[in-house]
């Protein structure tokens, strides 16, 4: 069995930050990535990100995890770092049960854990929907911005959010004609400047439709779309066909939470925070003592409201242990001011509305 002070299980924006801040701070500490690649989500998002200065707004995403990395090779005598290593259990007498690459498997005790593992992707439920060339706006992404391969020639985009329209704009600058973009929902869910930007490149925006059907015999040939009415149920005779041989599908993403629910941790489903999530105090500490959470786990926001997240939960996972610095209520105070301010205006609001549900005071 192998021993660690502190377990972070995921090696994205969140759980990178929590390793700076734990380590910072004099624990011992061993990332657990399931990819081959540190980064998370980053890796593909080839964009410069909005937000605020603090979290790296106008630096490209693929570009954020080197700084992170940078900043964590400041406190190397602290940190592990292993890649290719899926975390496929975690049980009620703290152990943690790893696959590494696919054939070697061992079990790891620490003294505390940072679950960070992110979100998955939704889908949508519609006549053959599991015809190769439909995807998750996420594999679409990983083939486009991480191999190189462009996932066909004609998309229809379903999802206005921000990441239908910043997928759909970087499908246009990788030569793929994207020949519409749809949402259920009455108005556009992203920011107006991504909308405006494939606007401006031609590409139509139907709010309130949905995709009836896919049409194909060894991939997809044709989506059916129709109008929805005010309760999202379609309308008869407002079909029309699109020729396209991808579907791409971008309709938000849910916490993945199974290690926490797995380990025990009351979890509960709060629709603002899209999906199930952890009860948790404000140092992000669940109703499992030493179990902590990070990230779009503990509910779905950016990469901004991510890091600053991992930092508190790491900075309060390592005082934890015993590594309090002399700094910790400045730095703490600073962490909850700075998601006070990400979380201001409208989004938020909802945000905020389902934190209310799951914390406890
Ligand atoms: C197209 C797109 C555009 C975006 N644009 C922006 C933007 O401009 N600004 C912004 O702030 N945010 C943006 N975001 C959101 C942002 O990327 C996420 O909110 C952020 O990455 C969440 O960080 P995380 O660390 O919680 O999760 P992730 O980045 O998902 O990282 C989780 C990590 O955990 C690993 N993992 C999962 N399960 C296991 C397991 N069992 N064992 C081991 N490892 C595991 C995963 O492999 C992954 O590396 C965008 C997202 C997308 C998809």
């Amino acid at each position: 069995m192998k021993q660690a002070e502190l377990v972070i299980i995921g090696g994205g924006p969140a759980g990178l930050c929590a390793a700076v801040s734990a380590a910072s701070s004099g624990a011992k500490v061993l990332i657990l990535e399931r990819n081959n690649a540190l980064g998370g989500q980053l890796v593909k998002q080839t964009h410069m990100f909005f937000g605020s200065e603090k979290q790296y707004a106008s630096t490209r995403g693929i570009d954020i995890p080197n700084i992170l990395l940078n900043e964590l090779d400041k406190y190397k005598e602290n940190v592990e770092i292993m890649t290719d290593c899926t975390i496929v259990g975690m049980f009620e007498d703290g152990v943690i049960t790893v696959i590494h690459k696919e054939d070697k498997y061992f079990k790891v005790k620490p003294e505390a854990v940072v679950v960070a593992t992110g979100a998955f992707e939704k889908s949508l439920v519609f006549p053959n929907n599991d015809l190769p060339g439909i995807y998750g706006a996420g594999a679409v992404q990983t083939l486009m911005n991480v191999h190189g391969v462009k996932p066909g020639d004609r998309v229809l985009m379903v999802g206005a959010g921000n990441i239908g329209l910043i997928v759909s704009y970087q499908l246009m600058q990788a030569g793929v004609k994207v020949v519409g973009i749809l949402d259920a929902a009455p108005q556009i869910g992203g920011y107006l400047v991504h909308a405006s930007k494939v606007r401006r490149m031609g590409v139509p925006i139907l709010t309130s439709h949905t995709v009836k059907e896919a049409i194909g015999t060894d991939c997809i040939e044709k989506a059916i779309v129709c109008e929805v009415d005010n309760k999202f149920q379609p309308i008869p005779g407002t079909e029309q066909e699109f020729d396209v041989d991808v579907l791409c599908i971008s309709v938000g993403l849910t916490p993945l939470n199974e290690l926490l629910a797995m380990r025990g941790c009351e979890m509960k489903f709060v629709p603002q925070l899209s999906g199930s999530v952890p009860v948790r105090n404000e140092n992000y500490e669940t109703t499992v003592e030493n179990v902590f959470a990070a990230g779009d786990i503990t509910g779905v926001e950016e990469a901004s409201a991510a890091m600053v997240e991992g930092y508190l939960a790491g900075l309060c996972a390592a005082a934890k242990l015993g590594h309090k610095s002399d700094d910790f209520e400045e730095k703490k105070a600073d962490y909850i001011k700075q998601l006070d301010s990400l979380r201001a205006g409208p989004v938020g609001e909802k945000i905020l509305s389902g934190i209310e549900q799951i914390l406890v005071k």
